[in-house]
């Protein structure tokens, strides 16, 4: 199976990637993740993507659908997996079908702008392996420390208030349109992303089922 996974920032993507990638045993591919890598390991790639990301900006198109086109080529990716934060503009969608993929379902995690910025102010990333913690919502065993890996917690320099609300600026005009490109192909299915994550995590299985 092959699924994207669409929402503004914060709407909880990659906890639901978890959940998916756990029920049918594909991997989850982020390209934030990939390009917070690229960054940490001073990439040439990570040079260039590193001032975009920093100020909540999208990064070219050209430099994603190049690590994406590598990522989906190994040998991991051969039953399925799951794209988290991929496609997030019309044309890398349109590049994804041009690379002869063919996604079974797009599941978008629907929530309210003012949600979001309450959830990105109190998330915390470990800076070792990327894993994601919230203050309120989801916090680590001991505070300011991964529980899988013993690393420290930080706070991403995009989820700054004002790079948050940029962020979603981004979205509703560049990846939204996103939603049409799939709608039009009968791909599209909303889920309610508002409540807990377990609500979301039930309706998010139970659209896999459909
Ligand atoms: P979130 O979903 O919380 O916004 P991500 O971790 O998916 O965060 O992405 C972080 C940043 O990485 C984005 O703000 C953007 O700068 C860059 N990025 C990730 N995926 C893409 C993409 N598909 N196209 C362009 N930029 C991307
Ligand atoms: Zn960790």
């Amino acid at each position: 199976m092959k699924i994207i996974l669409l929402g503004a920032p914060g709407a909880g993507k990659g906890t639901q990637a978890e959940v998916i990638s756990n029920h049918l045993g594909i991997p989850t591919i982020s390209t934030g993740n990939c390009l917070r890598e690229a960054v940490k390991n001073g990439t040439e790639l990570g040079l260039k993507a590193k001032n975009d990301m920093d100020h909540g900006r999208l990064v070219p198109d050209e430099v994603v659908i190049g690590i994406i086109k590598e990522r989906l080529a190994q040998d991991d990716c051969k039953n399925g997996y799951i794209l988290d934060g991929f496609p997030r503009t019309v044309p890398q969608a349109e590049a994804l079908t041009a690379m002869g993929v063919t996604i079974d379902k797009v599941i978008d995690i629907e929530v309210a702008d003012e949600t979001i910025e309450a959830r990105l102010s109190g998330r915390r990333v470990c800076e070792s392996c990327g894993a994601s913690y919230h203050l309120a919502y989801k916090p680590s065993k001991v505070e300011g420390v991964c529980d899988a890996c013993g690393g420290k917690l930080v706070i991403r320099k995009d989820d700054e208030p004002q790079t948050v609300r940029d962020r979603l600026q981004v979205y509703h005009k560049q990846t939204e349109p996103v939603k049409a490109y799939y709608e039009k192909l009968g791909k599209l299915y909303p889920v309610q992303g508002q409540e807990e994550v377990s609500d979301t995590s039930a309706l998010v299985l139970k659209t896999l089922e459909a």
